[in-house]
């Protein structure tokens, strides 16, 4: 028999796991949670402040019994995405940063993300609007390389 001990890495702020090292800096380096994050979509930094109402220990409460549909979270959803410009990684990083729990916010990130693309004529990779190195990538495949338009390497 053989062992193998094998080092996991994970990320500081959501505590993603994964074997190599670079993918979870990589995924560091924008993860929504991450107050100095890099958007690799729009290219902003950190996490946008939207206005989101705080919860309490109470509204929480109520949200948590009577259901998602008991506070006007549709229109928090609206406001992050016309903060961001509607980003879906950055109304991503609003609305967990607002201290409600995800499941309360009627936002569909590959919804927001496909829109998001399609408006960029599914180019991920079009530096005109601000995105030079987000690959369309599967998260769980292996790192990707990616180059620039103009030929130069993302480092990651
Ligand atoms: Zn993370
Ligand atoms: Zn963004």
């Amino acid at each position: 028999m053989k062992t193998k001990t094998v080092k996991r890495f994970y990320c500081e702020h959501c505590g993603k796991g994964g074997q190599s090292a670079r993918w979870i800096l990589w995924h560091e380096a924008a993860c929504t949670k991450n107050p100095n994050r890099v958007c690799r979509y729009c290219g902003e930094r950190g996490i946008p402040f939207v206005g989101i109402e705080r919860p309490t220990e109470q509204s929480l409460a109520e949200v948590n019994e009577l259901g998602p549909n008991s506070r006007e979270f549709k229109a928090d959803v609206e406001k992050a995405l016309k903060a961001t410009d509607e980003c879906p990684a950055c109304t991503l990083a609003a609305l967990r940063d607002s201290g409600w729990p995800m499941w309360v916010f009627p936002f569909e990130f590959k919804e927001v993300k496909a829109a998001w693309w399609e408006e960029r004529n599914g180019d991920a990779r079009d530096p005109s609007h601000g995105v030079s190195c987000y690959p369309p990538i599967d998260e769980s495949g292996p790192m990707p390389m990616v180059a620039r338009v103009d030929g130069t390497i993302c480092e990651f």
